[in-house]
């Protein structure tokens, strides 16, 4: 099932992606139309979309929203990867390295991105949503807290992110707009093998990240059995797992976003991203 947000109402698209059917309407009102409400009841919209669903309204990327597009809590996991901590010149993290990006930086899956300064850099990655939420979740059941995934944006300011020691990760990834990801989300019974997806970034075209998920150093398992034991996750709530390597500020020589960039990010089999940057 693929899961979609239009104008603030929650939507599932057909199996060909060219249509919609309104998921309030699709259930004759058993579901209500707040994605974040829908995310708390998730085995019920499941049920809907394994009927017979009539989907009548055409389907146009651009003006999808997030598919979450007010989580109340976004996370964001730090250098999660092998190839990104190497280049980094930082230590592997202990724990799963968390900052929190805040979520007036939400962005839909086509949306601009403004460029806020001459550091500003691209960080493709898996982003899954918390269906029903809750605290202390093990590894073992954390699956069956996912709505679903999508890939997503981890747009960094570097300038701001480290501005100050110890860095500003969260301001840093919070600036307007910094964080889209979509175009909707497939949920987990859909995925051959979720924990080996294929995430991938091109700035203009040109290759800049691709890495496969069982890359990840904390796995999503791991990260939510984590944040779980500290926070409460609540339905809608949005993680960033992490980027792998090639991001701009470590290439030599460095590349960072300016206007008229147009970044391409891709789980594949899943969506794609495109944002451009104005
Ligand atoms: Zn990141």
């Amino acid at each position: 099932m693929r899961f979609a947000v239009l104008d603030g109402r929650a939507h599932l698209v057909s199996p060909h992606a060219d249509a919609l059917v309104d998921v309030e309407k699709a259930s004759h009102g058993a579901l209500p139309s707040d994605p974040w409400l829908c995310f708390a009841q998730w085995e019920k919209v499941l049920a809907i979309a394994g009927q017979q669903l009539r989907f009548d309204i055409p389907l146009d990327v651009s003006a999808l929203q997030a598919p979450s597009p007010c989580p109340r809590q976004m996370f964001g996991i730090g250098l999660n990867y092998r190839s990104h901590a190497e280049e980094s010149g930082m230590e592997i993290p202990k724990v799963p390295l968390t900052f929190p990006k805040f979520s007036s930086s939400v962005n839909s899956p086509n949306g601009d991105v403004p460029i806020t300064g001459a550091l500003v850099d691209f960080e493709a990655e898996l982003v899954v949503v918390i269906s029903h939420g809750g605290r202390n979740i093990s590894q073992e059941s954390a699956w069956s807290h996912i709505a679903g995934v999508c890939p997503g944006q981890d747009i960094s300011d570097r300038g701001l992110q480290f501005s100050s020691t110890p860095p500003q990760f969260g301001l840093g990834k919070s600036r307007a707009g910094y964080s889209p990801f979509g175009p909707w989300l497939v949920s987990v019974d859909e995925l051959a093998n979720r924990d080996c997806l294929e995430i991938s970034c091109s700035v203009n075209g040109i290759e800049m990240q691709r890495s496969l998920t069982n890359d990840l150093i904390f796995s999503v398992s791991q990260i939510i059995e984590f944040l779980s034991s500290v926070v409460e996750l609540l339905p809608g709530d949005v993680i960033f797992t992490g980027t792998p390597g090639g991001v701009g500020v470590s290439r030599k020589p460095p590349l960072f976003l300016k206007s008229g960039d147009i970044i391409t990010t891709t789980l594949t089999g899943i969506g794609t991203l495109t944002n451009h940057c104005i």
